[in-house]
């Protein structure tokens, strides 16, 4: 029962006072309404909501501002932390007047991208499995000295350690770079900060697996049980908030900007992806690594896009200071079997049905649905066209002599870099109308301003560089 009468259902059996409207802007964030529960019947569940759009940064002009939140019946859940009972509901953004999915609302890309894969005859299901990272610092003592380029980040669990950590005698129970993997508490500050994170996610009808600390000094990751492209694409900003609000809960906060602390791993959303077709798993097969023909051909398309891809899956001017070599992330646009250095891994896999790629260069700062849905057109793009993804490789990519680095593409190396890249190769994402023109020239907008913002301030390391110039 996944119609309005479910939602109904379930306002009258939890004795829900509000209905709370998300949907999901251009970057990823997710923003909400809420609505009493006199104001909700059948009419209004059909009907939908209208709403300014103009409000939404990319999104529609002032002079036509009136939008439509649809609410998406199967996507019901709890809010675990109202203090009011509140259901919540995923919506999708329509154009008032013929009811079309407007083409900007992300949430509908993803849901044409899913269209696309079956009428395109390559496959009737995908299935995602993200993996998003990220760091908690108490929210008080964090800081950045602008001048002095000293990282202060005075997290409760582990930290930066500087200098005076030690001359404190205070780094005894504290990861130090590249040390938090896997030690058991009390070196582990976020145990049970981490479990309540994940209990909240299974309360809310999430499917979760694990949780664990994660290679860096404060970083952490939970995890998700596969699902299909738009339930993941809900499932991760669900992820964020619930993570975010525990933090805030107990005064600290979590960001999943790439890079907060250099010189230490970066956070990444590896992105694991499986097609099948006739209730069959289409990449298990005889190829390199137990992969299908298709599998690798799907690895080939997305290897091909990847600098266009990076618009959309490494979307903040941050992203580029993770991908350097060094820190578990990629650089190159290459696929191994075994090696964490290579974009694409193919993790060992005991049965068929898990055959899947794990392209490791996206970030948590890119917006789900857009990241997913362009990894599906590209990966879609190198099945039809049989695109070949060269030969794997099977060494540590970080210590290959030059003159064989030289031959590999890499990923870009600034969100510069992959707006360009998008504006020479966007085609494979507008067939089908999945993504469209307008959708995706609206979107590298919003990221030039980013591109200017950085690019025109004064950074802390120009000046430890240049001042005494
Ligand atoms: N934090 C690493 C990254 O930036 C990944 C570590 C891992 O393999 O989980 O992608
Ligand atoms: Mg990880
Ligand atoms: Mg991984």
């Amino acid at each position: 029962m996944t119609d309005a009468s479910s939602v109904l259902k379930t306002m009258k059996d939890e004795d829900v006072e509000y209905l709370d409207l998300r949907f999901v802007d251009p970057r990823g964030k997710l923003q909400h309404v809420t609505v009493i529960k006199d104001e909700i019947d059948e009419d209004f569940l059909a009907e939908g909501m209208m709403f300014d759009g103009s409000s939404i940064a990319g999104w529609k002009s002032i002079d036509k501002s009136d939008m439509k939140l649809m609410p998406d019946a199967s996507s019901i859940y709890m809010d675990p932390f109202f203090a009011e009972k509140t259901l919540c509901v995923h919506c999708d953004v329509l154009e008032p007047d013929t009811n079309e999915s407007y083409e900007r609302d992300p949430r509908g890309t993803a849901k044409k991208a899913e269209e696309f894969l079956k009428t395109s005859g390559v496959g009737d299901n995908s299935f995602w499995g993200p993996e998003a990272e990220f760091f908690i610092f108490d929210d008080v003592k964090f800081s950045v000295e602008m001048n002095k380029v000293s990282y202060e980040v005075d997290a409760v669990d582990g930290a930066w350690n500087t200098d005076a950590d030690y001359e404190m005698g205070n780094s005894g129970m504290r990861p130090g770079v590249k040390g938090g993997y896997f030690p058991l508490p009390p070196v582990d500050h976020m145990q049970d900060l981490r479990a309540e994170m994940l209990s909240t996610m299974k309360r809310i009808g999430m499917k979760v697996d694990k949780h664990h600390h994660e290679v860096a000094s404060c970083q952490h990751e939970l995890g998700l049980v596969f699902g299909s492209l738009c339930g993941q694409a809900d499932n991760i900003l669900k992820y964020k908030y619930v993570i975010q609000q525990v933090c805030s809960a107990y005064g600290k906060s979590a960001t999943f900007m790439p890079k907060p602390i250099a010189g230490d791993n970066g956070t990444g959303m590896h992105v694991n992806q499986s097609i099948w077709k006739d209730g069959k798993p289409l990449f298990a097969g005889d190829q390199y690594a137990d992969l299908s023909k298709e599998a690798l051909w799907y690895i080939g398309g997305i290897l091909k896009h990847a600098k266009a891809l990076n618009a959309f899956t490494n979307p903040s001017t941050n992203s580029y200071k993770r991908l350097i070599p060094g820190f578990e992330a990629p650089v190159l646009l290459a696929y191994s079997a075994r090696n964490r250095s290579a974009s694409i891994r193919i993790p060992w896999s005991e049965s068929p049905k898990a055959k899947r790629v794990e392209t490791r260069f996206p970030d948590p700062s890119a917006n789900p649905y857009l990241a997913f849905s362009a990894l599906l057109m590209a990966g879609i793009d190198g099945i039809k066209n049989k695109i070949d993804p060269g030969e794997a490789a099977d060494k540590d990519l970080y210590d290959l002599p030059p003159e064989e680095l030289a031959g590999i593409p890499t990923v870009c190396g600034s969100l510069r870099e992959a707006l360009t890249s998008l504006e020479d190769d966007y085609e494979f994402l507008t067939a089908g109308d999945v993504f469209t023109r307008d959708q995706i020239e609206g979107y590298a907008e919003l990221k030039w301003e980013e591109v200017y913002a950085f690019e025109h301030c004064p950074h802390p390391v120009e000046y430890k560089m240049y001042y005494n110039l």
